[in-house]
């Protein structure tokens, strides 16, 4: 973990220290080598909160972007279960920053446990992913004629990030942005899926993100850019649905009524 609770306050590790588990209020000790980043430990077991995950430079770059008191903060549900949220803002949304692949069934409870969950998933871990989704972009694009930030596309068999949190219904945010390349915006939304085969991704910026949590501003994107897409997208849905409806029915009328006129002839001879 990031911070331990030394009188009481949020501190990062440094050589030597000890301090508390603000989860579980086991001691935890620092440990402050080459190879991982300094985080705390607790004493000869794994963390207390199952869900937690060895965090990289990664994780650190980006929980460092929000206020301390906003960062690894624990969340009970109504059973009392409990776990740490990488990030909770001030307007109640957690944050996840994750690294490695996530089993589904995981995925799945961590989506259920917060009601308001936003997914930042690095897009640079495996080298595939990045170069799938750049190829997927330029087959795919350009931006739809009255949406220019977004673009639909349809996720290509072995496309595995794109799989793996197409059927979310938290929010999905791709980071492929390396901490050196700020001009290009290569962080990407994934709309929640609507349609079985189809999938649409906003172009987005980091920084914006950033900045819209940190002035507790997100639900006016989520109003703005999500919802009222996601609305259009369900009315487009509902549209083909009722075409293909009526489109069956018609298929069943001509059944019918060549069944009656075989029946009719038949009953005539
Ligand atoms: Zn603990």
């Amino acid at each position: 973990m990031k911070f331990a609770l030394i009188n009481g306050n949020k501190v990062e590790a440094t050589k030597g220290a000890k301090g508390l588990c603000s989860h579980c209020d086991a001691e935890l000790i620092a440990k402050c080598g080459e190879v991982k980043v300094n985080h705390w430990a607790h004493k000869g077991k794994r963390n207390c909160d199952p869900w937690w995950e060895n965090e990289t430079d990664w994780h650190r770059s980006w929980k460092g972007k929000f206020p301390i008191a906003w960062q690894e903060v624990t969340q009970f549900d109504d059973s009392g279960e409990k776990h740490i949220a990488d990030v909770k803002t001030q307007s109640g949304w957690v944050l996840e920053f994750q690294h490695s692949f996530l089993n589904p069934e995981e995925r799945r409870a961590r989506n259920a446990f917060y009601p308001k969950l936003v997914w930042v998933v690095d897009g640079l871990r495996r080298k595939t992913d990045n170069k799938q989704f750049q190829e997927m972009l330029e087959l795919w694009g350009p931006p739809l004629r009255d949406e220019p930030d977004i673009i639909n596309v349809f996720c290509p068999d072995g496309y595995r990030l794109l799989k793996e949190w197409n059927d979310s219904n938290a929010l999905v945010f791709f980071d492929f942005q390396e901490e050196t390349d700020k001009e290009k915006s290569m962080f990407w939304f994934l709309y929640p899926r609507i349609s079985s085969s189809e999938d649409y991704l906003l172009r987005f910026s980091r920084a914006e993100f950033i900045e819209l949590h940190n002035n507790n501003n997100f639900d006016s994107l989520v109003e703005k850019k999500i919802s009222s897409f996601l609305e259009k997208l369900i009315n487009k849905k509902q549209i083909e649905d009722e075409r293909e409806a009526s489109r069956h029915w018609a298929r069943h009328r001509e059944r019918l009524s060549r069944d009656d006129w075989l029946r009719f002839g038949r009953r005539r001879l």
